[in-house]
């Protein structure tokens, strides 16, 4: 069995995979090799992080220590640095990262080349945090960005990231309250207040059920033993509690105040996130659709529930990254956490993709969808990727397919 990503459903089809030790070693393999792909930590679910008959490059063994400066208010990480690794060290000098993921266990270089977010009416996706980066690219030149909406989307297409500067906000505490069994109706009807009523918020459904499974409310106060008509939990509960999981591996629940780093990502650095043995998939649409897309979802839950261990609900802040599902707006996430049912999750997701299609929907880069979307940047990315990689080196067949539109989705 060859080298595959975290939910083992991608089977990687490079030749080889290097790991590094100095940056001059990464512009080496880059220059010399016809084709390159960066890989993170693997948690993408689609073949985003391939490089069919190319080389991959592993970063996780790069020399380099992260850098804080209390001054700026910023950390210098190396890639392949986890969120869960620098946490600590950012929060012990008073500071924080203002979002972070549910997971902490993903590289920050391939986190942030697809997006990735958390949730939280005014809170950006963790790629907004960038505020510089180095990136070695085709021909083993390095180069330095700093505030580029264009580079920080990158989906490994433009070259290979060895560092990133992250703003950071004063360190702060939270407390998270989980509540079972909120109606139908209030989400329809008091979206935005459910969405305001924390920090960070969260809504887990199978789409079938009567009422909303759970609602994670991530704030600074007690959000009252009623919420909207859902009911304080009795126990720590994990999102996809209504399928049987129990919630061993979250974050500490019960109004329990904690730092940032151990409230807001829903699952725990030492153990399996989520359920392991998943397919992901999660799209976005403007939060003026919110309502008439969760009425979507719920028009077709009778198809989605069966393969579904959960699903969740959430609100990314806009963003100006060229390639950022949020350019542009606010968004809802509508994430679908499958059972690993390749075949069922494939002949949804066109069907899903065609409910949405009326509401300006885009999907996540790193899950897996049919169909993607366009970009009011696009065409910039486009030439950038073109002026840096003129021979088409980090052009993978996904970046061909989605970005460039050169084969048709499969
Ligand atoms: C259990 C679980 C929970 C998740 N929860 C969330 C969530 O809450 N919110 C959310 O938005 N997503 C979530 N995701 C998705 C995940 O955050 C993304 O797939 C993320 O991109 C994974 O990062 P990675 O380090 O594993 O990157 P990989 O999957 O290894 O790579 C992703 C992309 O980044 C590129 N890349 C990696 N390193 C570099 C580099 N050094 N230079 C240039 N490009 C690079 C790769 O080439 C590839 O294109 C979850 C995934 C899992 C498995």
């Amino acid at each position: 069995m060859g080298e595959t990503n975290w939910a083992g459903n991608q089977l990687f089809t490079a030749e080889r995979i290097l790991r590094p030790r100095t940056v001059e070693q990464v512009q080496e393999a880059v220059a010399a090799a016809p084709a390159v792909k960066a890989l993170g930590s693997r948690h993408c679910f689609n073949d985003i992080a391939d490089c069919p008959d190319g080389v991959q490059i592993d970063l996780s063994g790069l020399e380099s220590a992260a850098g804080l400066d209390a001054d700026a208010a910023t950390i210098t990480v190396p890639a392949a640095a986890r969120y869960g690794d620098i946490a600590g060290q950012v929060h012990a000098a008073g500071f924080a990262l203002a979002n972070l993921a549910s997971l902490p266990h993903c590289t920050v270089a391939g986190t942030v080349a697809t997006a990735t977010h958390g949730s939280g009416r005014r809170n950006q996706s963790l790629a907004s945090a960038v505020s510089g980066l180095d990136l070695v690219t085709a021909d083993g030149e390095l180069k330095t960005y700093s505030h580029h909406d264009g580079v920080v989307v990158g989906l490994g297409a433009l070259g290979v990231v060895t560092r990133l500067t992250l703003d950071l906000v004063p360190a702060f505490e939270l407390r998270q309250d989980v509540f079972d069994g909120l109606p139908w109706e209030s989400a329809y009807t008091r979206f935005e207040e459910i969405q305001d009523a924390g920090y960070s918020v969260s809504m887990f459904t199978n789409w079938a059920r009567d009422t909303i499974d759970q609602v994670w409310v991530k704030g600074a106060g007690q959000p009252g033993e009623d919420f909207f008509g859902a009911k304080a939990a009795d126990g720590p509960r994990h999102p996809a509690h209504a399928a049987g999981i129990p919630g061993g591996n979250c974050t500490r629940q019960l109004g329990v105040p904690g730092p940032w780093h151990e409230r807001i990502p829903h699952f725990r650095l030492g153990f399996t996130p989520s359920v392991g043995d998943e397919l992901q998939s999660e799209y976005f649409v403007p939060i003026r659709h919110a309502i008439a897309a969760m009425e979507a979802m719920r028009g077709i839950g009778h198809l989605l529930a069966p393969v579904l261990l959960t699903s969740e609900i959430r609100t990314v802040a806009a963003d100006e990254l060229w390639l950022s599902p949020f350019h542009g707006g606010d968004r809802m996430a509508l994430h679908f956490t499958w059972r690993p049912e390749r075949d069922e999750v494939r002949a949804l997701l066109p069907v899903m993709e065609e409910r949405l299609a009326p509401f300006d929907v885009r999907p996540h880069w790193g899950k897996l969808f049919h169909r993607a979307a366009d970009y009011p940047r696009l065409a910039d990315f486009r030439a950038l990727a073109t002026e840096l990689d003129p021979g088409g080196k980090f052009r993978s067949p996904f970046v061909r397919r989605h970005v460039f539109g050169e084969v048709k989705s499969s």
